[in-house]
């Protein structure tokens, strides 16, 4: 049984009564699974534009400018010889000064440029420059919350400090690169109620100085970033054992910018399966269900693979929900290697190792999970689980979603032991909801719903005594 508005059951049967039944009249929790995240038909025109032959294209200029060492040359000279990083910082840039002239402008290009003091990986103080285009949201209030795809487009050989020799990455990280500027390229032909911003960083193999300085200013800024999409190693090398029908999804489970009140609460009642970042990864796979975009992600409830990071970890740690997407199996011989054949190995990050088509099928999961995002509302803001008294049912109360008229809202829940949301619960444009489920047995959340079925983040509510 569900009650609204109160938890008396006496009074609330009165009120069903005098009110009628009603979209919020049921009686008992659904069993149904938890409904996917709605297709849009214009998501789906914008992802059969992603092209693989673009993104080719893109992942070859790329390669072609040598090396994109961080600390390799970026003076005049070498961004007109094509040389090194600056050449391809200006060349990004220009791509997508040229999305933008074909949307009309609708695309802001930007630079986030800053100087990093010598470090390990650093010899000397060096200017570190990311390239970013913001899709501003339509109306003032949505446009603030702002969705995120990156990918670095620096590189390295086996020598991080080798600014001479050629470091192609053409899978790390042009094709994570060449995600954010197709997904630029595709979804800058819509209108969105929130802000998409394509972003490109440097400093990434150096010590992710790009994705860190560009977090920390997000955050002294005060942006609401919602949720942030790291592409690093999307390529789908080509190797024997790979599969190119599935590409996996790191999200963080314990925040790395939890507080000692929040680890103390995850430690009592749970909550290590349930960041931010891993409601992220949920909704990711609801996408992959919602849209034919032939690849399907794989979660991994962990940071990271062994022995690597990423920028994704730079937002975790500033408190953003952020996830990375690397291919399924990584060839280690086609990353941060020198180019040569050795015992009939050949090394190097060559685009012939690449699989296009398969960066374009990550393309579009992604695009269709920004595009999914920025259509929706805001998620429920003030998530409370009411827990000041021992009893069997549940209470969920929350604020609204800020200027959104006609948005409605949606419990969901599952088994403590689920990796998904299993259940959905429907309760109309009301802001407090008791279900008749013991709190003990279940983790809930709530997201938020608009008219035409874009749905929202699900949050997570914390415990009010
Ligand atoms: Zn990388």
């Amino acid at each position: 049984m569900i009650s609204l508005l109160t938890k008396s059951p006496w009074l609330m049967i009165l009120l069903l009564v005098l009110a009628g039944p009603g979209p919020s009249a049921q009686t008992k929790p659904s069993t149904a699974r938890a409904e996917p995240v709605a297709a849009d038909e214009r998501i789906s025109a914008a992802l059969r534009q992603v092209s693989a032959e673009r993104i080719r294209a893109n992942i070859e200029k790329l390669v072609s400018f040598g090396t994109r060492l961080t600390i390799s040359a970026q003076d005049s000279n070498s961004v007109a010889a094509g040389r090194g990083i600056g050449a391809a910082r200006e060349w990004i840039k220009s791509e997508f000064e040229r999305y933008s002239k074909d949307c009309g402008g609708c695309l802001e290009v930007k630079i986030d440029g800053f100087t990093e003091p010598a470090a390990d990986r650093i010899p000397e103080a060096t200017e570190i420059t990311n390239v970013y285009a913001v899709l501003k949201g339509t109306d003032a209030e949505s446009a603030k919350r702002i969705v995120l795809v990156t990918g670095h487009y620096d590189s390295r050989n086996s020598d991080t400090l080798d600014v001479e020799g050629d470091a192609p990455g053409a899978n790390d990280d042009g094709s994570g690169t060449a995600v954010s500027l197709e997904c630029a390229r595709v979804l800058s032909k819509l209108k969105f109620r929130a802000t998409i911003i394509f972003l490109t960083v440097a400093g990434e193999e150096q010590g992710l100085n790009g994705s860190s300085h560009f977090a920390k200013m997000a955050k002294e800024q005060e942006w609401d970033v919602e949720a942030v999409l790291n592409n690093d190693i999307v390529g789908g090398d080509k190797s024997a054992e790979q599969d190119h029908s599935v590409v996996r999804v790191f999200s963080e489970g314990l925040p790395a910018a939890a507080t000692e009140q929040e680890i103390r609460r995850i430690r009592g009642l749970g909550g290590e399966n349930d960041s931010a970042s891993r409601q992220l990864a949920r909704y990711i796979a609801e996408v992959g269900r919602a849209y034919d975009v032939g690849v399907k992600p794989m979660l991994v409830f962990r940071l990271d693979r062994y022995l690597r990071g990423g920028d994704h970890y730079s937002f975790n740690q500033q408190g953003f929900t952020a996830v990375r997407f690397t291919e399924f199996r990584e060839d280690f011989h086609h990353q941060h290697q020198n180019v040569r054949t050795e015992n009939g190995i050949e090394y190097g990050d060559l685009p012939k190792f690449v699989d296009f088509d398969y960066v374009a099928r990550v393309a579009r999961l992604n695009a269709a999970t920004l595009a999914s995002l920025a259509f929706a509302p805001a998620p429920p803001a003030n998530l409370h689980l009411l827990t000041k008294d021992l009893e069997n049912d549940s209470t969920l109360t929350w604020e609204a979603s800020p200027g959104d008229q006609g948005t409605e809202y949606e419990v969901l829940w599952r088994a403590t032991t689920s990796p998904e949301w299993e259940h959905v619960q429907k309760v109309g444009s009301v802001l407090r909801a008791t279900l008749k489920l013991s709190k003990d047995n279940v983790i809930f959340a709530v997201r938020a719903v608009d008219a035409s079925g874009h749905r929202s983040l699900p949050a997570v509510p914390i415990p009010e005594r």
